[in-house]
């Protein structure tokens, strides 16, 4: 037997692919190209309308000698669902039962009929299988908690993956000894509110975990995604006195205007989310940001997204993902009245993506002539002799090398564009 899985969404569903593998593998089954894989899995984001339409026309193009399982958090939002909307599926699969991945492909080929496995589950075992697959031999994914409590008011998340359980300590740490023995040179910590995680045998919280985690010879422990409104001070103490903990937070803002985080159900506002970035500057002006922002949320004003522009500019974000509102199912939002006409609120994303590509030009000319160290990640698809790396903000770096994928280097930077940097390998200094 074997399998193909194609993975939508976030890392939280490219660790989940890896988990899947690790499963089937350990079972026997092997991966295959998705011309050949006898069964075909797919891994889905729920997250807003547009990526769940293309999961159905994706599985629509299989024979039917092929079976499908649809997994993730399609799967657990829309359940028998599924098979009402004629979607080509032979299983669905929610987030909570991946652990009986290999048990329902054993049901299916002995003629199993289509059904749905999508109870959440309590127990830590069953949510993270020991995940020795890995997609990558440089960047490890590490889960530490699992779902959210607190229903922003337009996310489908907190019912696609369940309330917010956390993964005892020692889990974690065993984990990231682990990927530190096997030559990983980073691992980034997952969860829908990492900084919200606690030890539920103990009394650590996250800054204590990193603490921990920051005395394993791993040269970048990241981590995503953060909640504003978990903050805690001790987190900015916890990144400054340890090195290694990659100087970069994915923060998502959603907004820039109070008025409209309100609407959102985000328990922070503005100024306060200011205060937390010019805290973490504070202790390392080196800090960098990124973020997420919803363009035409009901209710958003021609004022309210003036002020998503004005936080842009101030926090000068080294990347931002934006996307339109997309009502979704169960949530809150999906009852309020449309916002701003489409073409509107169209206008507002480009504009949005317009000033970031500015400021993102702006903050990588700030380096042109810098020497920086950057991880080689992978070979240049098309130039030989090159390689692309990240910078420890994230950034694209784009470098003539002979390094091997997964070996630091120390890069001078010779051009920037607003999506990636140039630069050269500067030589080893002379003993
Ligand atoms: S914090 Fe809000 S946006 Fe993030 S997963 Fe939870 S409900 Fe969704």
């Amino acid at each position: 037997m074997t399998f193909f899985i194609k993975t939508f969404g976030c890392q939280m569903n490219v660790n989940d692919s890896e988990k899947i593998r690790h499963l089937l593998e350990a079972r026997g089954m092997s991966t295959a190209a998705e011309e050949q894989a006898d069964v075909i899995i797919v891994n889905s984001c729920a997250v807003r309308a547009k990526p769940q339409e293309k999961i159905f026309s994706y599985v629509g193009r299989f024979p039917a000698s092929r079976k499908i399982i649809i997994a993730g958090c399609v799967a657990q939002s829309e359940r028998e669902a599924l098979f009402a909307r004629k979607a080509r599926v032979d299983y669905v699969v929610g987030t909570h039962q991946f652990y009986r991945i290999g048990d329902i492909i054993d049901e299916l080929q002995a003629g199993g009929r289509p059904a749905v496995a999508a109870g959440f589950s309590r127990r830590w075992q069953e949510l993270v299988p020991a995940a020795r697959a890995r997609s990558s031999a440089v960047t490890g994914y590490v889960s530490i908690m699992e779902g959210c409590d607190n229903f922003c008011s337009y996310c489908i998340v907190p019912f696609t993956r369940g309330r917010e359980k956390h993964r005892p300590m020692a889990a974690i740490v065993r984990e990231a000894e682990t990927l530190a023995a096997s030559g990983f040179k980073e691992i980034v910590l997952l969860g829908q509110n990492v900084n919200h995680w606690r030890d539920p045998g103990g009394r650590a919280g996250f800054p204590e975990l990193l603490r921990r985690l920051a005395r394993l010879p791993l040269p970048w422990i990241r981590f995503i995604t953060s909640y504003p409104g978990y903050h805690e001070p001790e987190l900015v103490q916890v990144m400054a006195g340890n090195r290694n903990i990659a100087r970069h937070i994915h923060f998502p803002a959603q907004s820039g205007s109070t008025r409209v985080l309100k609407l959102m159900n985000r328990v922070y506002t503005r100024a306060q989310y200011l205060a937390i970035v010019r805290a973490f500057r504070r202790a390392m002006p080196e800090m960098k940001f990124s973020s997420d922002f919803i363009v035409g949320f009901p209710g958003e004003s021609e004022r309210d997204f003036q002020l998503t522009l004005s936080l842009l500019r101030e926090v000068e974000y080294e990347s931002v993902f934006s996307f339109i509102y997309s009502p979704r199912p169960h949530t809150k939002a999906a009852a309020l009245a449309a916002g701003a006409p489409a073409q509107r609120v169209r206008e507002r994303l480009y504009a949005l993506q317009e000033l970031q590509a500015a400021i993102q030009l702006k903050n990588n000319r700030r380096l042109l002539g810098k020497e920086i160290d950057v991880l080689a990640c992978e070979e240049h698809p098309k130039k030989s002799g090159e390689m692309i790396g990240r910078s420890e903000s994230y950034r694209v770096v784009n470098f003539a090398s002979h390094a091997a994928v997964g070996e630091f280097r120390r890069v001078r930077i010779t051009g920037a564009g607003p999506h990636s940097l140039r630069g050269e390998e500067t030589p080893p200094s002379a003993p």
